[in-house]
């Protein structure tokens, strides 16, 4: 709960169990931060991992243990926090400036809206790119498309496997399982995520995003979501994560419908520090343009930029 947009928890949010006072006071001066350095200029700060810039930032083990890995174990997907510290001051910042939002349409909401705004004809759907070159691009159907500038679009993996020597080496990815479940009642009944800051066990975040729009979820149920990062065994995956989850929210984590189960094995591109490219936000080779959010901060905020970016240099082309 963010206590500067919502000063009624401010006391509550000062005694919490989680950090000491000081680290509170730590998160005001990091939320000043945020608000005083602009995108660019965060851009150019030192680029070291997010533990070591919490660290030198002065919070306690304490905080960064019980707060920090979860929360951000489940924006990074890796609770080690060896992620870069410009992506932690991206996103903290919009986290200070914006709200978390969940499109009641679902996430597909997103891409259906820019693509309406879009003459009818104008997105070929189930055509995979077999090559491109400055003005033409192959699909594996054999077919070929002229055209006077080419965007490469796509994942960091299928940029690499299609301009293979502009990417030296790959980046690697983040993973992590989603589990579903359906509830008579929600287990938390407000829009919030509850983390694991106990440092053990598998689940790092449970939500309920029928909380925050009811259209998650048939009336009179709860879609609860449940993250576990990385690559779990699947075996008895749904099982071990009740018997946990019981400890959280009692027995009736039993009476839950398991809908289903989503390993992602390619959720993010690992970010370490070094690793955020270019400052342009997108790349170029044989006039050939490349963007996504491999290339800027992996996130939807990053792909969306790093498209603007490469529009408008074509546009100025
Ligand atoms: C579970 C999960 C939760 C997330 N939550 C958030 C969140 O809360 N907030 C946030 O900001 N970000 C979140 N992200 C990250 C965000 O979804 C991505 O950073 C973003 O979607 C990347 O967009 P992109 O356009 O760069 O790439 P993508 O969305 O990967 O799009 C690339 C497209 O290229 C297509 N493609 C690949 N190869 C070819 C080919 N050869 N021919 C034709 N097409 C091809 C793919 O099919 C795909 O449609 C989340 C990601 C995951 C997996």
């Amino acid at each position: 709960m963010d206590v500067f947009r919502c000063p009624q928890y401010a006391l509550g949010s000062a005694v919490a169990p989680v950090g000491s006072l000081r680290d509170k006071l730590l998160v005001a001066k990091l939320r000043l931060h945020a608000l005083q350095n602009s995108l660019e200029e965060i851009a150019s700060h030192p680029d070291i991992t997010t533990e070591a810039f919490l660290r030198q930032f002065g919070f306690s083990d304490a905080m960064i243990d019980g707060f920090f890995r979860s929360f951000y174990g489940g924006i990074f997907l890796e609770r080690e926090l060896q992620t870069s510290s410009r992506m932690f001051e991206f996103t903290f910042k919009m986290f200070t400036e914006g709200f978390a939002a969940l499109p009641a349409g679902g996430m597909r909401a997103i891409p259906e809206q820019l693509a309406a705004r879009l003459p009818a004809d104008s997105i070929r759907l189930n055509a995979r790119v077999s090559s491109v070159e400055s003005n033409t691009v192959s699909l594996e159907s054999g077919e070929s498309l002229e055209a006077d500038h080419v965007v490469v679009a796509t994942d960091a993996d299928a940029a690499a496997h299609l301009l293979p020597s502009l990417f030296e080496r790959r980046k690697g990815w983040r993973s992590t399982a989603n589990l579903y479940f359906s509830a008579e009642i929600s287990p938390l009944n407000e829009a919030i995520i509850a983390l694991n800051g106990t440092g053990t066990g598998l689940v790092n975040n449970v939500c309920v995003p029928s909380d925050v729009a009811p259209s998650y979820a048939p009336i009179g149920k709860s879609l609860v979501s449940v993250s576990v990062l990385g690559n779990p065994e699947p075996l008895d995956l749904e099982k071990r994560v009740r018997n946990e989850l019981q400890d959280w929210f009692g027995y009736e984590v039993h009476q839950w419908q398991h809908l289903r189960t989503y390993h992602i094995h390619h959720s993010l591109p690992q970010q370490a520090p070094g690793s955020i490219v270019p400052s342009s936000g997108f790349l170029t080779h044989n006039g050939i343009y490349v963007c996504g959010d491999h290339c800027t901060t992996a996130s939807i905020e990053g792909a969306i930029s790093s498209g603007l970016h490469t529009a408008n240099a074509i546009r100025r082309s």
